[in-house]
């Protein structure tokens, strides 16, 4: 049998992880359960008759890896997810029109928001740095396009601290979105064209903005192209290291703020207190969603559920929101930035999201 069927098949339905999905917890709907993804994925493996809640069931998974994290049979729930929606491909009922929006997006423009190329930099404060590094500062299109002033917080921090870095005039997506659309010939191509570009520079370490940028190069690009030549890291840890031994440098900034877990970074990366202690550093009084750290809800954006199912994906923000007992909070991804605020504008909540970065800058000299 298949791996990815023996897997699926494997689930014993306990319900165990029911209760910690997101949009089964704002739905109430089974086809949007674990148990429901897993059992549309046997259907895809088996090669039956796919329903179109089954093709739903299967887009609108966040990829937060939460289900993963409470299975008592240790069964990969996002894996498998993943593999389904290449399988869907390959059976010509994917990518949905909503997803090949976005990837035609990323083939004409080089960014998955539809961003025009000559503004990629207008974030950048002063002239494009030429220079030399094996270190890239990768942006993501979040960062270059839509939460500019995480780009702007984070490229101002690391020249503070000396952190030798380079950028990219023309970066280009990492390719998450359509890797995670299942669209993985395309996905591949991408990857490989990165991956020499990367080398040709002689890149040998990538400090992203983004937990989803991380994700992909960390672990999607070696799917595809082998071993690496690079390693990759996401900008808290490199600006924890450069500050643990000076945190005397920042100047305490009195605020109480809540701090909102990515879930790639909490669970997929296991970096929970590094944030924390950094916004310490800088004054912040913190407080705690309900969830938090390894066991965090997604802010909703995750899977590329954002971009095709917008209520769905607002449902859940919002209740992430409402964890927050503080008017401020503080995300290490853009993406949840940019979710969660849009999800306060749409309910008119007073709940404004802030990259750390942003906080980090504000605090040194
Ligand atoms: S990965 Fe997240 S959204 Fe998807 S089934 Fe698991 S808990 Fe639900
Ligand atoms: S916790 Fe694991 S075994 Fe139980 S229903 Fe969820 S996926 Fe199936």
């Amino acid at each position: 049998m298949n791996q990815v069927l023996e897997d699926a098949k494997s689930c014993t339905e306990c319900g165990a992880c029911n209760e910690f999905c997101p949009t089964y917890k704002v739905t109430g709907e089974v086809q949007l359960s674990p148990i429901g993804r897993l059992q549309a994925a046997i259907e895809v493996f088996e090669g039956k008759e796919i329903s179109e809640q089954s093709v739903e069931s299967l887009n609108s998974c966040l990829a937060c890896m939460e289900c993963d994290a409470v299975c008592p049979e240790g069964i990969k729930v996002t894996e498998i997810v993943l593999k389904s929606r290449s399988k869907l491909v390959e059976r010509g009922l994917g990518p949905l029109p909503g997803q090949n929006r976005i990837i035609e997006g990323i083939l004409a423009k080089g960014n998955s928001v539809n961003g025009e190329p000559e503004k990629r930099l207008e974030w950048l404060p002063g002239e494009f740095p030429r220079r030399e590094s094996d270190t890239l500062l990768y942006m993501g299109c979040l960062g270059s396009y839509v939460v500019k002033d995480a780009a702007t917080s984070a490229y101002l921090v690391l020249k503070k601290l000396g952190f030798d870095f380079m950028l990219l005039e023309d970066e280009g997506c990492c390719g998450t979105y359509i890797y995670e659309s299942g669209k993985l010939d395309l996905a591949s191509e991408l990857f490989r064209k990165n991956v020499e570009r990367f080398n040709s520079l002689g890149i040998r370490r990538i400090v992203c903005l983004c937990p989803a940028c991380q994700e992909c190069f960390k672990y999607f690009y070696p799917e595809v192209v082998g071993e690496l030549k690079f390693s990759v890291h996401h900008i808290v840890e490199i600006i924890y290291d450069l500050l643990k031994e000076n945190r005397t440098l920042l100047k305490e900034v009195q605020r109480t703020i809540t701090y909102q877990d990515p879930c790639r970074l909490a669970r997929g990366e296991s970096v929970t207190e590094e944030p924390r202690e950094l916004l310490s550093w800088c004054g912040a009084e913190l407080k705690e969603m309900e969830k938090n750290r390894e066991r965090a809800q997604c802010c909703g954006a995750g899977g590329g559920v954002m971009t095709v199912y917008r209520d769905l994906s607002m449902k859940v923000a919002t209740d992430v929101l409402n964890m927050a007992e503080t008017e401020s909070i503080v995300s290490s991804c853009p993406f949840c930035a940019f979710c969660l605020n849009r999800a306060a504008k749409a309910g008119e909540l007073t709940k404004r999201v802030t990259y750390l970065t942003n906080i980090v800058l504000d605090s040194l000299p």
